[in-house]
């Protein structure tokens, strides 16, 4: 009989961590062994460390699992890790050195040239870096694999079927993302009710930079980045749960209305042939109403695993405009990881 993989959490008590702890609570193949936090946590059990901020009650399986330090060894095969970008650094690579791998959302690797920054639906073959990686970082059992920004992998993906079809010469894309998206306590509430924070730190470059990393080619050991212009603009709006992002494209072939709207809906890849737990069925779900997507209404298809576009329409200065929309607790850090996990398993690099 297969047993389940056992997996440890780093950054376990935030945001990010407790959405891993929920979406890895029945998972088929995944099971949380270990916990790790930063000093205010460690020490306690999961149930005293982490005030529970998800609707429904703490999983009963992790109450008990006393919180230790992000640093190796955990009762683990691999960890997860949701760690400040500042910590994750050095803790991310510690984990690999020691023989985990390690799937993170945190940024600090993201544009390392020998990490993979991947979305299984859209850039699957960057997988090819992990073996670059071990030879050239001498890690053995261990590699390092990290998933997008969370406006970047909702921006990517909507842009993905377009590159595909008809490549993309430009990009100009306006956040508008959700509280969650900063963290726990995260913004002050007097700065964010009745207003829009346009600024969010670091933000615009890393939709600017990540997305053409996603979107490019392997070349041998390296990623060749893909050769378009990105342009983002980032504003945090008062929504709780879910970033939206109003795109405008130039396309490098031409193609009609219908021809856009059917490569977005159509789209479909690697994770869906493959039935991955998380996958789901219709990565990008095309809607057709003049007022969708939205956030209240649109974050939780596919399980907030899809992301949702709609207004597609032709563009009096680039070529086509269009809103896309998706999770960005989930598509955008925990369910990204672990869908990640999922491809690692079905192509062995994760398990024995
Ligand atoms: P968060 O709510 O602030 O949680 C931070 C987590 O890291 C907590 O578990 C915290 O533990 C731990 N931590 C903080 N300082 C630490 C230290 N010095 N040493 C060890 N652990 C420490 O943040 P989050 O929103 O979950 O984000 C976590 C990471 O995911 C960040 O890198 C962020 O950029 C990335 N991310 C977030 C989102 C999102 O939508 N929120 C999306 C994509 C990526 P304590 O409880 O013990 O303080």
């Amino acid at each position: 009989m297969n047993r389940k993989l056992r997996a440890g959490i780093l950054g376990a008590t935030g945001t990010v961590g407790q959405r891993f702890i929920q979406l890895l609570e029945e998972h088929p193949q995944f099971e949380v062994t270990a916990l790790a936090a930063s000093d205010r946590s460690a020490g306690k059990t999961y149930a005293e460390a982490c005030g529970w901020r998800l609707p429904g009650e703490m999983p009963e399986g992790v109450k008990r699992i006393m919180v230790q330090p992000p640093a190796p060894p955990l009762d683990c095969d691999f960890v997860f890790s949701s760690l400040p970008g500042d910590v994750a650094n050095d803790a991310e690579e510690s984990f690999a050195r020691a023989g985990f791998p390690t799937i993170t959302n945190s940024s600090s690797h993201r544009m390392d040239a020998d990490v993979p920054l991947l979305i299984p639906e859209v850039n699957h073959e960057h997988l090819a870096l992990i073996d670059a990686q071990r030879a050239g970082r001498g890690y053995d059992r261990g590699f390092i694999v990290t998933n997008p920004n969370c406006s970047t992998i909702v921006i990517a993906m909507a842009l993905a079927p377009l590159h595909a079809s008809f490549g993309i010469e430009s990009c100009v894309a306006t956040t508008m993302q959700a509280i969650s998206g900063a963290g726990y306590p995260g913004v002050a509430s007097l700065d964010i009710n009745d207003n829009v924070l346009p600024y969010i730190g670091g933000e615009e470059e890393k939709i600017e930079s990540e997305t053409l990393k996603i979107l490019g080619r392997v070349n041998g050991g390296a990623i060749s980045g893909a050769e378009m212009q990105v342009s983002a603009q980032c504003n945090r709006v008062n929504v709780t749960d879910g970033h939206m992002a109003s795109m405008r494209v130039k396309l490098s072939r031409p193609a009609s209305l219908d021809e856009v709207r059917a490569a977005l809906a159509t789209f479909t890849s690697l994770p869906q042939e493959l039935k991955l737990h998380s996958a789901p069925l219709k990565p990008i779900i095309v809607r057709a109403e003049a007022d969708r997507p939205q956030p209240r209404l649109d974050r939780d298809a596919g399980n907030g695993m899809s992301v949702t576009v709609g207004r597609i329409g032709r563009d009096n200065v680039l070529d086509y405009r269009f809103v896309a929309l998706g999770h960005n607790t989930i598509r955008g850090a925990a369910g990204a990881a672990i869908l990640n996990a999922e491809l690692l398993l079905a192509r062995k690099y994760l398990g024995k």
